[in-house]
């Protein structure tokens, strides 16, 4: 069976080769945000001989079909998540680099407002958090 970013594809009318598919499985199964050298290693686990010239490549590709989204956590690297309609933001714990996401509806809103005050109807945004865990505090999910 394909995976969810391979039917993407396939729907998009990309050509699907062998090595494409690896890559469109990795990043199907990948929660974590991963950069493309992350992405490179576990492909590579599945298909040694695919070079990270051809994961920036395969990336990029779907990045431009807008199958991929790219984020810029502020660390200089670019991370990926599968493109969804369900909007979220990320929390970003710079000393891990670990990703949180989450939405929260009054944020949603405020935002809504603001565009509105300023006389603009928001059609879109990007909101992320950099953070440090606070003392003593255990993880919450
Ligand atoms: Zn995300």
């Amino acid at each position: 069976m394909p995976s969810r970013l391979e039917q993407l594809c396939i729907d998009k009318g990309l050509k699907m080769t062998e090595q494409r598919r690896v890559i469109a499985r990795v990043l199907s199964d990948s929660a974590d945000h991963p950069d493309v050298e992350a992405v490179h290693r576990r492909a590579s686990e599945i298909d040694a001989k695919i070079s990270i010239a051809t994961v920036y490549r395969t990336v990029r590709l779907f990045e431009e079909a807008n199958i991929l989204a790219r984020h810029d956590f502020g660390d200089g690297r670019a991370r990926y998540e599968e493109a969804t309609s369900d909007h979220h933001d990320h929390l970003i714990d710079v000393q891990t680099g670990r990703v949180i996401e989450f939405r929260n509806e009054e944020i949603e809103k405020l935002q809504r407002q603001e565009a509105e005050r300023l006389g603009y109807k928001l059609v879109g945004h990007r909101l992320e958090l950099f953070a440090v865990p606070l003392a003593g505090k255990t993880e919450l999910k």
